[in-house]
This record gives C-alpha cells, structure tokens and sequence, in this order.
C-alpha cells in the first residue's frame, strides 16, 4: 500500500517506510493512497467473527503485502490480548472501555502494534532506531510498554519533571532494558520542542524515528475499537453515534476511516476540554491553532491537534460534508466534574475525566430515540487518580498491574538542554 504526504511536497511511500520515518520529509502526515470498503458480507456475519479476524479484515490492505500474512496475523494476536467491554450507563448509551490493556491506556493497542511492525521490518538492519518520545503523560508508558525488549529499537522518553502523575512516571522509568526516560527540567512543551529539534537535526535525525500518533502504524489500529463496539450493538438495530474525547484527533480520525471502509456509524462528536481549536473551526471555517492551556483531562491539551489534517482529507476538505457526520464541542473542568459526579450517582459508574468529556458530548449532540450513543473511556480511572477520588470523594481500588510498579524504582536521566539530549543520544 502506498502513503502520500499530506503536503504534498514529497514523494509517496510504501507502508514500511511510512512507519519507520513517522513522518514524510515535507513534514506532512502519510495518507493512504486508497481505502477500499470491506464487504457488506463481512457487516451482515461481523458476530461470526472473532476480534483477531476482525482486525485482520480491517488492517490488511493499509499493510499490502509488505508483512506477510501469518506474520501480520501474530502481530495482531500480541497486539490484541484484553477485552474492550461495553457498559451500558442508560438506555441510550453506553462507555466503551479502552483502558484494559497493560498501562490501562488506549493508546496501548496503536504503541504496540507499531512496535510490533518495526521490530519485524528491523528484523534484517543491523544498525539500531531510536524511538523518541515527548510525553505529557499516557503516551510515554504506553509506547515504553508497547516497545518494552523490541529487538533492534533503542526508546528515549521525554517526560516533564513533576508535571505527569506517580502512576505515569512509574510507567516510564521503572522497566529498564531498552527504555531510557529522560526527565526533562521543564514543561511538556520544552520536552516537544527538543524531540522536534532532534528530528531536524541533520547529525542525528537519520536514526531517529517517532511513535506519536502521526505514525500510521499507531494510528491505523485504533480502527478496531468502533469495529468491536459494533459487534456488540449491531443487535439493537439502532443508528450508532459516537463521541470520542480528544485531543490530537487520532483516534476519533481513526473512527472515520472505519465509517469509509463501510462500518455503519450515523455520527461522530468529538468532545474536547476547553483547547478548543476544533469546535471554533466547525462554527466559523477559520482553522485558528493556539497555545495548548492546562485542564484536568490533560491528554486532551493541545492547541493545534496534528491529526485533524487527516480528518479533512477523509471528508475531501469538503466543509459542508464534514458538518453533516461530524460534531464538536467543547467543555470547562466545572462541566467535566459534575458529569464525573452525575454519572457516578446516576448509573454507579466512575468515569476518568476524559471520558465524562466524552459523555458529554453525547448530552449535547442530543441523541434522538432511534440512537444510541456511545462514548470512549480512553483511560481507567486510576491514571487521573487525583482529580476522580477528590471530585466523587471516594477511594478508588489500584489494580494490580499498577500496583506492582509502584514499589519498583524510579530510573531516570536528569536532561535540561538540547545539548544533553544530543550528547546522550550521541553516546
Ligand atoms: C491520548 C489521549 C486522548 C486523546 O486522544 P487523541 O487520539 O490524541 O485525540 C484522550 N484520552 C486519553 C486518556 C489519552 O491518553
């Protein structure tokens, strides 16, 4: 399958070379060349199929024959290993829990499928890749588990001192082997603009590559996600609308990919905190980024989301057309808190504050009875332990999983310039 850069500006690329550069040398986002529909068979018997079948149906034509197909059949068993259980909150809608995987993040399942595939086209380069990452929080325990004794991938994260929680920061410095964490003397913003300065640094860049959700080997996948849900709900006969918090629009950009390969969805809401760069664009058709602003759903801070390029190639920068299947709303820390504490006394049900985002973008779309709504948790609870016991006054119970890295040490690099980030990625 072939990718062109969304610039422009630079030739096209084959699957293996979009995922190990991240990033076409124009700077733009890869895009493929061509999305054919699945079969409407595949929709009609999709409950004959199980989760592994589903994600090859979906995924084997933006891979081609660049991973064969028993190899990209055991990429995906080590990709997909937990369950993404729907909990119905009312009668109309239900939170479709992504969090199940090991760093109880979403984005688990795009940092290991992408591990998954670099590892297999490095399999015959002797010289080592370097993934380097800027995290704000989720993304640096996700792509450090996901990339965790990936042959021939060294991972560098960048994390802010202080500014990610204990749970975050234990799952980026305590595992060791081929993950460094660097922590960085600054904010998230300092950490990204020494990534971005790396990458454009002719001496190193060569053997650098990214695993934010631009690469398309992360960002593909979460295709699985509406698929599964769909799955489950196909039986109610109702038109399905989803609402998907967001921040850089990956995943929700992912969900419209899978609308174009044929899954029936009515709508999509993009809920976001008050970085509201979408939703200004959706009122007045000016695309007007600016500077990220910090909120308690802090994955979703950003200013100007890379992905939403890739959402208006989806809809052929057709404004028109992208109002009609497309919402997008934006809500305080006031709005999240209440829904956090409403759903709770309601249904019983603890949300994290990006996915009572999520939920109210469902409230205000206003479903109508012949819909059902779902929103995505994108992470458990536990990783926004703070703001979810303090907001409910409750105590929320530590999973296992979590609860082991909290009694392993911290192992991390104090960085405070470039120049160190160059001197050790040099060394
Ligand atoms: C990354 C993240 C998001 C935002 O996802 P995008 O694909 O960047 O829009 C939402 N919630 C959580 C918990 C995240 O970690």
């Amino acid at each position: 399958m072939n990718y062109y850069s969304l610039n422009h500006n630079s030739p096209k690329t084959n699957f293996k070379n979009a995922v190990i550069s991240g990033i076409a040398p124009d700077r733009g986002l890869y895009f493929p060349e061509k999305i054919s529909p699945i079969s409407t068979d595949f929709f009609e018997n999709i409950e004959k199929y199980s989760h592994h079948e589903i994600a090859f149906e979906v995924i084997k034509q933006f891979v081609g024959d660049e991973i064969p197909e028993e190899k990209l059949k055991d990429i995906i068993s080590e990709t997909i290993f937990f369950d993404f259980p729907l909990v119905k909150i009312d009668e109309n809608c239900a939170s479709l829990e992504l969090f199940h995987g090991p760093t109880m993040a979403f984005k688990d399942v795009g940092a290991k499928f992408m591990a998954k595939c670099l590892e297999y086209f490095n399999e015959n380069n002797n010289e080592e890749v370097t993934v380097l990452v800027a995290t704000s929080g989720d993304t640096g325990g996700a792509v450090a588990n996901g990339f965790l004794g990936t042959k021939g991938v060294n991972v560098v994260i960048l994390y802010p001192s202080g500014k990610v929680s204990d749970i975050q920061e234990k799952q980026l410095t305590t595992l060791g082997q081929n993950i460094t964490a660097l922590e960085v003397n600054g904010v998230f913003d300092d950490c990204q603009e020494m990534v971005k300065t790396a990458f454009l640094d002719a001496e190193i860049a060569r053997k650098l590559t990214s695993a934010n959700s631009i690469n398309v080997a992360r960002w593909l996948p979460q295709m699985f996600y509406y698929f599964y849900a769909f799955k489950t709900l196909k039986s109610l006969n109702k038109e399905l609308v989803f609402s998907v918090p967001s921040g850089n629009f990956g995943n929700i950009c992912a969900g419209i990919m899978a609308q174009k390969l044929g899954l029936p969805i009515k709508h999509f809401v993009a809920a976001t905190n008050i970085n509201d760069t979408v939703p200004n664009y959706l009122i007045d058709g000016k695309y007007a980024p600016k500077p990220s602003k910090p909120t308690i759903s802090n994955a979703m801070d950003v200013g100007n989301p890379s992905n939403f390029i890739r959402i208006q190639e989806l809809f052929e920068n057709n404004f028109a057309d992208l109002k009609t299947a497309f919402s997008s709303f934006s809500f305080t820390d006031d709005e999240t808190r209440e829904a956090m504490k409403k759903i709770y006394t309601n249904s019983n049900y603890i949300t994290d504050p990006h996915g009572a985002v999520g939920y109210l973008g469902l409230q205000k779309y206003g479903l109508k009875t012949t819909e059902f709504g779902v929103f995505l948790e994108t992470a458990h609870p536990v990783k926004f332990l703070e703001v979810v016991e303090n907001t409910l006054s409750i105590k929320v119970t530590i999973p296992e999983q979590i609860q082991k890295i909290m009694n392993k040490e911290k192992v991390a690099k104090k960085i405070s310039s470039y120049q160190e980030l160059k001197e050790y990625l040099t060394s």
